[in-house]
C-alpha cells in the first residue's frame, strides 16, 4: 500500500447522495430505517442482493435478477 494514495479522489463520482434516489438502500418506514435491500429470494430474509448498475446478484447462492431501468 503506497502513501501516494492522495490523488484517489472521487474519480467514479459515485459515492455520494445518489440524487435520483432511484436506489436508495435506506428509507424510513413508520419512524423506522428501513433497509431497502432486497432480500434473496432464494437465501431468504438476511442475505441480500448487491445492486449493480443493470443487475441485482447475491453473493452467496448466486441468484441474479436482471433490472435494467426502463427510461
Ligand atoms: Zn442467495
Amino acid at each position: 500500500m503506497g502513501g501516494s494514495d492522495r490523488k484517489r479522489r472521487l474519480a467514479e463520482g459515485r459515492d455520494g447522495p445518489n440524487p435520483s434516489g432511484k436506489h436508495a438502500k435506506y428509507a424510513i418506514e413508520d419512524g423506522k430505517l428501513v433497509r431497502k435491500g432486497e432480500s434473496c429470494p432464494e437465501c431468504g430474509d438476511g442475505v441480500f442482493l448487491a445492486i449493480h448498475a443493470d443487475r441485482k446478484s447475491c453473493g452467496r447462492c448466486g441468484f441474479t435478477v436482471t433490472t435494467v431501468a426502463s427510461e
